[in-house]
């Protein structure tokens, strides 16, 4: 069954249509990692650019169960049930070394994917973090231009991926379960400091006493931090993805933030800062990728490094004759 062909101005008016089909496709094309793909790539994404910019960009990250799959298929569906339409990214650098997505299966949020408002798209794969961070960021672009106001990146709490993650989103929020008093260990700092809010799920059942107890000492940390530039201070707060108490002022909680830093222009100058960011990144991965395809590299990139390997040549020496062949075509 061979899929009908569409030229790039024929994606680009289906996706500005709405269609969740051709914003797949499109997303699909980003993604590939064939040469000959990426002018068509270049050329929707510079369609869909004008349309872009009008959402709210959340980042949501958390290690392994805590319940980021739950949580976003709860606060997804009250998103929806809002009017709003909602779509769903993935960032798992995983993916590319263990072929397993660590996210796990998006199908799991079983109302999301049948809801007509939201689109789930699970993690690209690439050989970088890098190149899957530009291909979600563009991924963004195409989902704003296809009418979605609300846009969630979601990561995993290991590696990079969060500052990946923070650079491409207004609104960041750490996802945790309250433990048993070690709350404040094996979180990275870094990713405490990065967080807007911290949202302690699984508080139900038993669980209820030791999430609030949890709050309290977060809270009590996160004074501890130095001011945010954006001058907010972060908000510490319980919910249940599966009761789906605390739900609602999540998505109160992230208003109040757009609406403060919106007041005190912090949000447009995060997204201007941002945009010089995803420029540079652009340009780094774009020739990258032309270096690596070049003929002359792709012939003597191994030849050169088992060299280096074999200490013929000295791994200065073998950046400077790839370099050289690549520039001498
Ligand atoms: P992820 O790995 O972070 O995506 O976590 P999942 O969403 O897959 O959830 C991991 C486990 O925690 C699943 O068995 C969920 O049913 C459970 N879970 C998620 N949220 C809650 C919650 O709010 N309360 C309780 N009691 N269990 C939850």
């Amino acid at each position: 069954r061979r899929k009908h062909k569409l030229s790039e101005s024929e994606l680009i008016a289906k996706i500005l249509a709405g269609d969740k089909v051709a914003l797949s496709r499109a997303i699909t094309l980003i993604e590939s990692t064939n040469p000959e793909h990426l002018p068509k790539a270049n050329e929707v994404i510079k369609g869909c650019l004008p349309y872009a910019n009008q959402s709210i960009r959340i980042g949501i990250t958390g290690v392994p169960g805590v319940g980021k799959s739950t949580f976003i298929e709860a606060f997804g569906k009250h998103l929806t049930s809002l009017g709003k339409k909602v779509a769903i990214l993935a960032i798992d650098p995983s993916s590319s070394v263990s072929h397993g997505s660590i996210l796990g299966d998006k199908t799991r949020m079983e109302e999301l994917v049948k809801d007509e408002h939201a689109f789930i798209r699970p993690s690209a794969s690439g050989a970088s973090l890098g190149g899957v961070a530009r291909k979600t960021r563009e991924a963004i672009i195409l989902c704003e231009a296809c009418g979605f106001d609300t846009i969630i990146i979601e990561t995993v709490g290991v590696g990079q991926s969060e500052t990946a993650v923070h650079s491409m989103v207004d609104f960041f929020l750490l996802l945790k379960i309250a433990g048993a008093g070690d709350e404040l260990q094996g979180i990275k700092r870094g990713i405490m400091e990065m967080a807007d809010a911290v949202v302690i799920n699984k508080a139900d059942g038993d669980n209820v006493k030791k999430a609030f107890l949890a709050k309290v000492e977060f809270n009590r940390a996160l004074h501890f931090f130095p001011p945010k530039p954006s001058g907010w201070q972060p908000q510490v707060t319980t919910c249940s993805a599966l009761t789906k108490d605390g739900i609602s002022e999540i998505w109160q909680l992230i208003m109040e933030y757009i609406t403060y830093t919106k007041s005190n222009h912090f949000f447009n100058h995060k997204r201007e800062e941002q945009n010089q960011y995803w420029m540079l990144e652009t340009i780094n991965e774009q020739l990258k990728g032309q270096f690596y395809q070049h003929p002359n590299v792709a012939t003597h990139l191994e030849e050169i490094k088992h060299k280096v390997a074999q200490h013929e040549i000295s791994p200065f020496v073998g950046a400077i004759t790839l370099l050289d062949l690549y520039k001498n075509k």
